[in-house]
This record gives structure tokens, C-alpha cells and sequence, in this order.
């Protein structure tokens, strides 16, 4: 199944920002648990396709990953 989440493993951040940013960069997917992004959805523990989100939204309003 799920091999490293992202969601569980706050180390990388730590240990190996460079593979981190490999797995968040281009981001499909946002955890809905969470709020992570990432560009695999096995990487998230809730993941939900961020194009989903997109269409209805208004395209002036930026909305970063802000915690
Ligand atoms: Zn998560």
C-alpha cells in the first residue's frame, strides 16, 4: 500500500528537504486531512485531485497553501 506519506513523515522535512520538494512540486493533490499537496496521491493520507477544485473557482484569487 502506501509507502511513504508524506503526511507521516515530517522527518524528510528534516532529512532530505530536496527529495521532499520532489514529491510537493507541481502538486495534484491536497490532503483533506491534512492540507498537505503533493504530486502523487499515495504520498497523501486523504488525497483529493486539486483540478476538481479548480474549475469553479475564481481565477483572480490566488489560494497558496497557506496553514
Ligand atoms: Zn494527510
Amino acid at each position: 500500500m502506501a509507502k511513504q506519506q508524506l503526511c507521516k513523515n515530517k522527518k524528510l522535512l528534516k532529512t532530505d528537504m530536496a527529495a521532499y520538494i520532489a514529491h510537493v512540486e507541481k502538486p495534484k493533490f491536497v490532503c483533506a486531512s491534512c492540507g498537505r499537496v503533493a504530486n502523487r496521491k499515495g504520498l497523501l493520507c486523504e488525497p483529493l485531485k486539486i483540478t476538481r477544485f479548480k474549475q469553479n473557482r475564481c481565477p483572480g484569487k490566488a489560494t497558496r497553501n497557506g496553514f
